[in-house]
This record gives structure tokens, C-alpha cells and sequence, in this order.
């Protein structure tokens, strides 16, 4: 599933070929946005953006397309007519005379005025995105001081969108671990030095996936481990994905589980477990 690192790659990609450009056609496959393809047909693009894991086409005449890839959607860009070879269903097309941008697969898709996005139920609860330029690590730490949090555990907030957006179930494990902190703690119970370790690892991670294209691992050891024939699915992380792999930093067996629903990978000696 894309998290917020590839989604905000998938907006760049799709503004670079459609944003600033008349959509010479705009099609939805599904019934229910069906009228709306004839009315955005012919308007310019105005720009393209991720938030948290949607993303937004802007429309001059004050119109946006909000989506959500869920599980399966995915955008591709191509060139006019030469579809891409894969089995997913088109939902939503749009045409400029140099490029198209496409999704498939993805159903939860929405058209609505920019003004009111703001009101859409998931970007209205969206909260502090550390993938922003903008935000600092102080703003990631005044979230993990907000009282509403403090009862719940570190695994279950981490997929929180009103928590901190954008992040999702690779990235969960990969901040946990960075910031060396056991999955079941509640937000609550961490001394200042632990929030501390927290909101840099949530920044740091995010944003070295964004830049990497999906590496979290430290970038000397991916590169060592690259370099000595490890293929990517196997040196990008420091635990996701890699139950009964020994810990890169202590040699501990990783360990995968259950928590809120979706698999966990954590090194049991350096996230506090084993005392
Ligand atoms: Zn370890």
C-alpha cells in the first residue's frame, strides 16, 4: 500500500505531466462520476498535490478531484493512447495533448469545489504531515504532547491519520525502530527523551523515504549491503519485512506480529523488550 513518501511522488509525476495544461479530456469510469468527465473536459490543470496519502488535481473554475489509492490504485503516465499492460480497472483518466495521467483501481474518488476540501471526511481529520516542507520538528513534538493522544499505544497512533499523516504500515515499523522504542508503549507513559527520540525518527524516516524512493534503512549500510548483492527488497529496511532476519545493528532475531490489524517488525533487544 502507498504511503504518504510514494504518493507525494505519484502527485509530483502526474503534475509534471498534466498540471498547467488544458485537460482536453477528463473521464471517470465509475457511474456515479460519470457527468463529471464532460464538465472538467477542457479546463486547465492548475496544480496536483499529495495530502497524507491523497491526492489532489486542482481545476481552473474552482473544481478538485480528490484520491485515495487505498490498497491497489495506482497512477501511471503515459504517453497520448499507449496504455499501460496491467489487468487493473481505469477509474479516472485525464488527457492533455502531450500526456495522460491515469488511475486504476483506485475507488475512493471524489469531485468537489476546492473550497470545500477542507470538509472531505479524510482530509478534514488529516494531521501534522512531516513529508511538508514546512513542518518542524517542533510541530511533530507538540503533537506527541496533545493530551487526546496520550492513551494509546505507538503501534495503534502510527496508522492514525489524525495523528501524523501520510505515515502507514512499513513506515510504523521503520520509526519505531529508529527511534528504539517497543510497539505496545502508550504515548503517554514516554519520558521527554523518548517523544524527543520519537519525533525525529517520524521526520527523518518519512523524508529519507521520499528522497530515497523507499529506502529507510541507514543510506551507508543500504549502500554496503547494494553494493554486496542484496537485492532492494532485502537492504531497504531496518525490520519491515524481515521476520526471522537477524537485527542489522544487534543480531537479535526480528520479530513480526499483529497491531491494529497489520503486520509489525520489531528487533526485540534494541526497541526495550529484553532489558
Ligand atoms: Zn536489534
Amino acid at each position: 500500500m502507498p504511503e504518504g513518501p510514494e504518493i507525494r511522488r505519484a502527485a509530483e509525476q502526474v503534475a509534471a505531466a498534466v498540471a498547467g495544461r488544458t485537460a482536453i479530456r477528463v473521464l471517470f469510469t465509475l457511474p456515479r462520476l460519470g457527468p463529471h468527465g464532460p464538465r472538467l473536459s477542457g479546463r486547465r490543470v492548475q496544480a496536483v498535490e499529495a495530502r497524507g496519502k491523497a491526492l489532489l488535481v486542482h481545476f481552473t473554475g474552482g473544481d478538485s478531484i480528490y484520491t485515495h489509492n487505498q490498497l491497489y490504485g495506482r497512477w501511471y503516465v503515459v504517453a497520448p493512447g499507449r496504455l499501460p499492460a496491467t489487468g487493473r480497472e481505469l477509474r479516472l483518466a485525464i488527457h492533455t495533448r502531450t500526456k495522460w495521467a491515469l488511475l486504476y483501481s483506485a475507488s475512493d474518488i471524489a469531485v468537489l469545489p476546492r473550497a470545500r476540501l477542507g470538509e472531505h471526511r479524510y482530509l478534514a481529520r488529516l494531521g501534522v504531515e512531516p513529508l511538508n516542507s514546512h513542518t518542524r520538528l517542533a510541530d511533530v513534538r507538540a503533537v506527541l504532547d496533545a493530551a487526546r493522544f496520550g492513551r494509546r499505544s505507538l503501534a495503534a497512533l502510527l496508522l492514525d491519520q489524525g495523528f501524523l499523516a501520510g505515515i502507514g504500515n512499513y513506515l510504523r515499523s521503520e520509526i519505531l525502530f529508529a527511534a528504539r522504542l517497543a510497539p505496545e508503549r502508550r504515548l503517554g507513559a514516554l519520558s521527554p527523551n523518548e517523544r524527543d527520540r520519537l519525533a525525529s525518527a517520524a521526520l527523518k524516516l518519512t523524508r529519507r523515504s521520499y528522497r530515497t524512493h523507499g529506502i529507510t534503512n541507514d543510506p551507508e549500510r543500504a549502500a554496503h549491503l547494494k553494493r554486496s548483492g542484496l537485492p532492494f527488497a532485502r537492504y531497504r529496511h531496518q525490520v519491515f519485512d524481515r521476520e526471522g532476519e537477524p537485527c542489522w545493528e544487534c543480531g537479535t532475531t526480528i520479530m513480526r506480529e499483529q497491531a491494529a490489524g497489520r503486520n509489525l517488525y520489531a528487533c526485540p533487544r534494541c526497541q526495550g523488550r529484553h532489558a
